[in-house]
């Protein structure tokens, strides 16, 4: 509606899902960058993991607002009193929905300089993943038309894959070491796919609120140096293990199964699995739109985490967790991670 202001500048951020897997990446970087920082938390929200993610991100200087962002007057209220000015927002592929109270409410405020909403993934305005993972596309692109018909200054982040070795049925990957029994390899192992850090995810995405170059743009993370195919993540992954590991092929045939018989989210990581390293989803389109800019081109002297870098903490996990296995048990070491063959959640 032209009421907005162009120019984004420092100011109070909100982040909206810092207990979960990316929102806690970008309140990281939000604080590390030293914004004053709020973070929206459900009182409903009570799993202890998520109160030590919520602890430690008020130790670091984060303030909590409880509430949801589906009460739209309660969210005009915070956006007002708070004065914020950033708004991003991380909520689960279960809750994209639930954005719309929240542009109302950024719409009506009108103080906003930047929204940035839930999507961390694709472009899903170029991307067609099979079903059910076009579904979540769609919630994501009605969020994005939206935004647009309200006038509301926007990036979008597509930081494409999380620099993890790309589990088709964990939608958290990072969370989980890399095999250590067999690779399961999607296709011919041969698709690139751009590999990055959580780390970097928030960084970048926090380094791209204030920049005008990406206002009313969509950000895509291509760094050259993260682009591997899943052979290349296997090799590089025994290197640092030390031994090689027998390699299955998981074909398309298998994807598209697991896409139709696993139940959401393990489906919609199974279709978007096959639509990164089968169809090419992140590597079959060239930056041609005016709405297109690249992380590496704005900030050619920041760099990124290689996969190297991702794996060597990995595999120090490893190290640690077997030192402490092999220490006698004590009262304080009985609970501590035991390593199998298996590849487990840490
Ligand atoms: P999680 O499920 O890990 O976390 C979601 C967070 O949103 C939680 O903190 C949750 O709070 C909060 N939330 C949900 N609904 C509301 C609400 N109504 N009001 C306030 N808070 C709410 O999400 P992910 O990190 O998995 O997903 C975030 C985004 O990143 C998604 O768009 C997803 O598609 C994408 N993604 C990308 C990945 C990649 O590799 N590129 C990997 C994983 C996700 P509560 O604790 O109360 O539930």
């Amino acid at each position: 509606n032209g009421s907005y202001p162009n120019e984004s500048e420092t100011g109070q951020t909100l982040v909206i899902g810092s207990s979960g897997f990316i929102g806690r990446f970008i309140t990281e970087a939000c604080l590390d960058a030293g914004r004053p920082t709020y973070i929206l938390v459900r009182s409903s929200s009570n799993s202890p993991s998520k109160a030590s993610t919520i602890k430690f991100l008020q130790d670091k200087g984060a303030i909590v607002i409880y509430g949801s962002i589906t009460d739209q007057e309660f969210m005009e209220k915070v956006l007002r009193e708070y004065k914020i000015e950033v708004v991003i927002s991380a909520v689960g592929g279960g809750s994209i929905l639930d954005q719309f109270s929240l542009i109302e409410a950024i719409k009506n405020v009108k103080t906003v300089k930047r929204f940035v909403p839930s999507e961390f993934g694709h472009d899903i305005d170029r991307a067609e993943p099979v079903e059910p993972g076009l579904t979540m596309y769609g919630q994501k692109s009605k969020i994005r038309r939206r935004i647009e018909e309200c006038g509301i200054p926007y990036s979008y982040i597509c930081c494409n894959s999380i620099a993890a070795w790309p589990y088709h049925d964990n939608t958290h990957p990072a969370d989980v070491l890399p095999p250590l029994d067999r690779f399961q390899i999607y296709g011919d192992g041969t698709v690139k796919a751009y590999f990055v850090a959580g780390s970097d995810i928030g960084k970048f995405t926090v380094m791209s609120i204030d920049d005008d170059r990406t206002l009313n743009k969509t950000v895509h993370f291509q760094p050259p140096s993260n682009l591997l195919n899943m052979n290349e993540m296997a090799s590089l992954w025994e290197t640092k293990i030390g031994r090689v590991l027998p390699r299955v092929n998981i074909t398309e045939q298998d994807l598209l199964q697991q896409a139709q018989e696993m139940r959401i989210p393990q489906s919609v990581v199974a279709a978007i699995t096959h639509d990164i390293f089968i169809n090419g989803c992140q590597i079959n389109f060239s930056l041609d739109k005016t709405t297109d800019v690249e992380v590496c081109s704005l900030y050619p002297n920041t760099s990124f985490r290689t996969i190297a870098e991702c794996f060597d903490d990995f595999a120090k996990k490893i190290s640690d967790n077997e030192k402490a296995v092999s220490k006698p048990v004590t009262a304080s070491n009985t609970e501590i991670f035991v390593p199998t063959a298996k590849p487990e959640a840490l």
